[in-house]
């Protein structure tokens, strides 16, 4: 199992569980779950505690209590529910299985397009409240320089990015928002392979990208 040191937050989680997200989002959730046993050991725990509300809500006419949320957390704690079952990643491919089914294939079907510097990007289609991106960054380049209207999570699928003094490989999730002006660069050694989502456009500080943005569509 790969080792994973930069997670989602349990927000993200809870949300994904409730089924909040925009499709991109759920994709990120579901790739990144799929990798890391402990953020899918989480999201089962809020499954668990969504499941005993709809039930006792059933049951009970009356309003969900505190109790019972309490009741419930204390059962997955007392060991009550059962462990996270394996991660079930087809083991010749870089893509997390989630992210094969959604593209319909594997990394040799992806369609990359050049946005400039050898960075290449695949648009994935996707709901129109976010957008989804595979992203190839050649060993040692550099991402674009932009910053974020809404909330971006990039996930590592090879290679490994460091950004903000910080290291991220596979597995691995940055979640930036809109206070963070950020150049990801792509670790020496191995180009770097990303699933990149975001909920509003990018804005790219350096001439070239701004030109590229309305090809890159994000
Ligand atoms: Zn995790
Ligand atoms: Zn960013």
């Amino acid at each position: 199992m790969t080792r994973i040191n930069h997670h989602l937050s349990d927000p993200i989680l809870m949300a994904y569980s409730a089924g909040t997200l925009p499709e991109a989002f759920n994709l990120m959730v579901a790739s990144h779950v799929s990798l890391c046993d402990e953020c899918r050991a989480r999201v089962e725990s809020f499954d668990a505690v969504g499941g005993a509300i709809l039930e006792d809500s059933a049951l009970e006419v009356a309003a969900m209590s505190d109790d019972a949320l309490a009741a419930t957390m204390a059962l997955i704690a007392g060991g009550a529910v059962e462990p996270a079952p394996k991660a079930s990643v087809r083991k010749d491919s870089i893509l997390p299985a989630p992210l094969q089914d959604y593209i319909g294939g594997d990394l040799a079907d992806v369609k990359w397009r050049s946005v400039g510097m050898g960075v290449k990007q695949a648009i994935l289609p996707t709901s129109k409240d976010a957008s989804a991106r595979l992203l190839y960054i050649p060993a040692g380049a550099a991402m674009p320089d932009h910053g974020h209207r809404g909330i971006e999570m990039t996930m590592v699928l090879q290679g490994a990015f460091i950004d903000e003094g910080e290291r991220f490989a596979r597995g691995d999730v940055e979640i930036a928002d809109s206070d963070l002006d950020h150049t990801p660069v792509a670790d020496i050694g191995e180009d770097c392979i990303c699933l990149a989502v975001t909920d509003g456009p990018l804005q790219f500080k350096s001439l070239l990208p701004k030109i590229a943005q309305p090809f890159l569509r994000i």
